[in-house]
């Protein structure tokens, strides 16, 4: 086949195929499962061994002791490459991966997140 006709093939084929793209923002169904967004940091049931930090590639996650059993995390959603090693280190599945990526700011300390209830975080003050 002559390329103008391959060319014109693919042009009446892609007339009837589904968009590869979404109509973001005016859809937000959701995002593909295996999506990794921000992460969420259930404070109750962390055991302070670090493993999180430790085995972070670029050094984007701080575990802080507040008194005895409890502990809260910051995560520099800056520095983070939502890699997913922080969740499959932790012995105790406190971390978890989210699919909230929405997380642009102006000020890049809102970008700092301390976590210390479990389901609420906040930007570093
Ligand atoms: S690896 Fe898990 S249990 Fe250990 S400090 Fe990190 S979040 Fe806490
Ligand atoms: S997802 Fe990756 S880069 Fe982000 S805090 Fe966890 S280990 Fe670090």
């Amino acid at each position: 086949m002559s390329r103008p006709g391959k060319i014109a093939r693919l042009l009446i084929q892609s007339l009837f195929k589904k968009p590869a793209t979404g109509n973001y923002p005016v859809d937000r169904s959701g995002m593909p499962e295996g999506f990794r967004g921000k992460l969420k940091f259930n404070a109750g049931m962390c055991i302070g061994c670090k493993m999180c930090m430790r085995d972070c590639p670029s050094e984007a996650i701080e575990i802080r002791k507040l008194g005895e059993k409890q502990f809260e995390a910051q995560i520099n959603l800056a520095k983070c490459i939502y890699c997913g090693q922080c969740v499959d280190s932790c012995p105790k599945k406190v971390l978890e991966i989210t699919a909230e990526f929405e997380l642009a700011r102006l000020d890049p300390a809102q970008l700092k997140v301390i976590f210390n209830d479990g389901n609420k975080d906040s930007p570093k003050g």
